[in-house]
């Protein structure tokens, strides 16, 4: 879900280098802030499930992300040239 939003959000962050390795660190630093949903079934698998059914919800992963896209602007390890992107 973080990886959709991501993809939804980027568009519209033209600055934004969007390699693979930015793009991993933004959908990185954006789930080490979001708690973990985790549930266990019977079987013994431990899934994730992140509810996303509320705007509520969903506007907190986006403003999550916002700062991650942010963050690794200023400071690409890619070796793209800095950006601040808002
Ligand atoms: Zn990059």
């Amino acid at each position: 879900m973080v990886s959709r939003e991501y993809e939804k959000l980027r568009p519209q962050l033209q600055r934004f280098c969007g390699c693979d390795m930015c793009r991993g660190d933004v959908v990185v630093y954006a789930l080490n802030r979001l708690s973990p949903h985790y549930v266990s079934t019977r079987q013994g698998e431990v899934l994730t499930e992140l509810s996303l059914d509320t705007d509520q919800e969903r506007a907190r992963l986006d403003v999550v992300l916002l700062e991650a896209f942010r963050k690794v602007s200023l400071a690409p390890r890619c070796g793209a040239l800095p950006a601040q992107l808002m």
